[in-house]
This record gives structure tokens, C-alpha cells and sequence, in this order.
């Protein structure tokens, strides 16, 4: 069976990358869309510390717009995105750079619900095994249950012996119906 994702039908790629039709691609779309941004931006004379001193780990799911979520405006926080928002050795990576670094010392991480994760399995990894020839070296990092991902999650910031700050980290999970945040209580 194929684990790839479903196509559109219009603005389909060739394998050169190229499209099939003369429709803008999206990328296309994005760059004029920076055109009449970079017209109206003012260099807001920021360094690369975040301002409010907060690292946020989120899924990167794109019902999750985590500025508008939570308040948050440029340059205030570090955002820390991949499927899921589970903390990886990379996502490790990068909250210790935040850190040592660039001087963060909160951890927010948020997962949600409906979440494509949730409808995988590890299984993932070994029907693509079957289909491209090669294992990855990667976990799927699949959960059934949103609330225990989050603990462990969090679990794995605050028992990380990189980090400088382990104290002030929370997890939540967003309701992409409601727009609300639901904290999860610790273990
Ligand atoms: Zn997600």
C-alpha cells in the first residue's frame, strides 16, 4: 500500500520540480506575497534574543497560528516546529542553543487535538521501509493519547542535562475548534 499523501489535481509537479501548467506555484505566490512585505518593513533594530525569554515547541499543524494563539508579537519568543511538537534530540538541540545561546528560560510545548499523528503508527516507518527500500533512522514519534505525549514531553525538557532552565515548563493542548488552551497537569 502507498503512504503517500493524495495529490491535487491542478498545479501538480513534475519530477524536476517544475509545474504543468503556467499557474503561479505557490512558491511563486509566496515570493510576490514578500515583495509587498518587504515593502512596508521597517528594520526593527532587534537582536536575535527573544523578548519575552520563552521557547514554544509546537506541532506544526497549519490550524496552529501560535503568534495570534497566544499573543505574541516579533521577536518575543523562539518557535520550535515539526509533526507532532515532540521533543526530538533536535528539538533538544534547538532549546539548548535558545538557552545557552540566546538567553530563553520558559519552555511552553503544545500539542492538539485532532492531530495527524494520532492516526499513525510505527507501523509508518516499516510500510515505508517496503516502499522505498530503506528504514529510516527516525521514529515516528506516533501517540494515541494527547495528554500523556504532552507529560512526556515535558518530561524530556526538564530531565535534559543541556538545559540550563528546567523549572518553568508547561504543556498544553490547543482545541482547533475553540481556539482555547488546555493545560496538562504534570505526572
Ligand atoms: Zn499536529
Amino acid at each position: 500500500m502507498s503512504i503517500s499523501a493524495p495529490q491535487p489535481e491542478s498545479g501538480r509537479s513534475t519530477a524536476a520540480g517544475s509545474s504543468v501548467t503556467d499557474e503561479p506555484s505557490v512558491t511563486d505566490e509566496l515570493v510576490a506575497a514578500n515583495q509587498g512585505y518587504a515593502s512596508g518593513f521597517t528594520d526593527p533594530g532587534m537582536d536575535a534574543r527573544p523578548v519575552r525569554r520563552v521557547a514554544i515547541v509546537a506541532c506544526m499543524d497549519a490550524r496552529l497560528d501560535l503568534h495570534a494563539a497566544l499573543g505574541l508579537e516579533l521577536g518575543d519568543c523562539h518557535t520550535i516546529r515539526n509533526a507532532g511538537g515532540v521533543v526530538t534530540d533536535d528539538v533538544i538541540r534547538s532549546l539548548t542553543i535558545s538557552q545557552r545561546a540566546l538567553g530563553t528560560r520558559s519552555v511552553v510545548l503544545i500539542h492538539h487535538t485532532g492531530c495527524g499523528l494520532l492516526d499513525l503508527t510505527e507501523d509508518f516507518r516499516h510500510e515505508l521501509e517496503l516502499e522505498v527500500g530503506q528504514r529510516p533512522s527516525w521514529a515516528v514519534e506516533s501517540f494515541r493519547d494527547l495528554d500523556q505525549d504532552v507529560r512526556q514531553s515535558v518530561e524530556r525538557v526538564r530531565t535534559s542535562p543541556f538545559l540550563l532552565h528546567r523549572d518553568d515548563v508547561r504543556g498544553f493542548v490547543f482545541d482547533v475548534t475553540t481556539g482555547l488552551l488546555r493545560e496538562v497537569a504534570p505526572a
